[in-house]
């Protein structure tokens, strides 16, 4: 039987290590978080990201504007934030109101402040092995590998589902620069079981649910889930729904060496991933020596 991946437990303790890294820096970080329009979700996770960035003792800024918010006014307003010299990190909360276009506006946040790791010049550096911010689900999902195998990942064989932007490509990227052997799978690749029966750590971002069964997982592997799908639950209630991942949680877990749960796995870690990337785009920009445990 697999042994749980504790993401709640990694998460918390990312951010412990965050907090007390903050206390040594010369000065206070500070995350401006830009809402546009009132959609419910993304107000709860605005809230959380707040919450989040004050608990570990750094401060925080709400910026929001109207669904009705132009493209050039959302783009003003972060122009706005990459200069002021007292914000670290900006976090565009996406999904963006109808008739934005969330990409363009990324690109308009300043590379040193993209917490979130989403920007051209942030996928670059990632590419060219430079030093930069990295997007928080594939660090998230890097930290769960190590916490289930140890530090070393060198020469392990990693099967990443997906090759999406925000969270495919980057993940392949950072286990890649762990010194692993990285295969990206797709919508377009054959025999997919076969070629996930060879990993050493199975990946899927894809968001299906449950589409990694039991006899895709070489036995003894570890998986790291990063789908969240919601999926009617009728045995809650009429109308309920409930969260599962791409994997077949419950046939997966008695063949996999470690796995990480839906919900409790890498979602918590992206939170406390971006909580880490403001501390680093604090240092990097203002020139403070990085703290030990970010
Ligand atoms: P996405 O942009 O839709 O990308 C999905 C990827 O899956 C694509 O590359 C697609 O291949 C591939 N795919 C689709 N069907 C496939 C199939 N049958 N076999 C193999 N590959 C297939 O999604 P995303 O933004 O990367 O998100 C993926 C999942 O992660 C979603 O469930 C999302 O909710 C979740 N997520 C979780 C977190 C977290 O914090 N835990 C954060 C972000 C996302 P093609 O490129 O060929 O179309």
């Amino acid at each position: 039987m697999a042994e749980r991946i504790d993401g709640k437990q990694a998460a918390a303790d990312v951010k412990a290590s965050v907090s007390a890294a903050v206390q040594t820096l010369p000065g206070q970080p500070t995350l401006a978080v830009v809402l546009v329009g009132d959609d419910p979700a993304s107000e709860i996770y605005v809230r959380h990201k707040v919450t989040d960035t004050e608990e570990c003792g750094m401060r925080s800024i709400k910026k929001t504007l109207p669904a009705s918010a132009s493209q050039q006014e959302v783009e003003a307003l972060i122009s706005n934030l990459n200069h002021d010299p007292e914000i670290d990190g900006i976090l565009l909360q996406l999904p963006l109101p109808q008739g934005l276009n969330p990409n363009q506006a990324i690109e308009c946040i300043h590379p040193d402040k993209d917490v979130d790791g989403l920007t051209e010049a942030s996928a670059g550096r990632l590419v060219l092995g430079k030093t930069g911010l990295r997007p928080c689900t594939p660090t998230g999902s890097v930290i769960l590998a190590k916490r289930a195998l140890g530090d070393n990942l060198a020469g392990k064989n990693v099967v990443v589902i997906g090759r999406s932007i925000l969270v495919g490509k980057p993940t392949a990227l950072l286990f890649l620069a762990e010194n692993c052997t990285v295969t990206i799978a797709h919508s377009k690749t054959q025999d997919l079981a076969a070629l996930c029966r060879t990993a050493d750590i199975l990946i899927p971002a894809v968001g299906r649910p449950e589409m990694v069964k039991a006899d895709w997982v070489k036995p003894g592997a570890t998986v790291i889930d990063v789908g969240m799908n919601r999926i009617p639950a009728p045995e809650r209630g009429e109308g309920k729904t409930r969260l599962v991942g791409d994997v077949a949680f419950k046939e997966v877990e008695p063949v996999a060496g470690h796995i990480t749960p839906v919900p409790g796995g890498v979602g918590p870690m992206t939170r406390a991933c971006l909580l880490q990337n403001t501390v680093k785009a604090a240092c990097y920009r203002r020139g403070w020596p990085m703290p030990d445990g970010v």
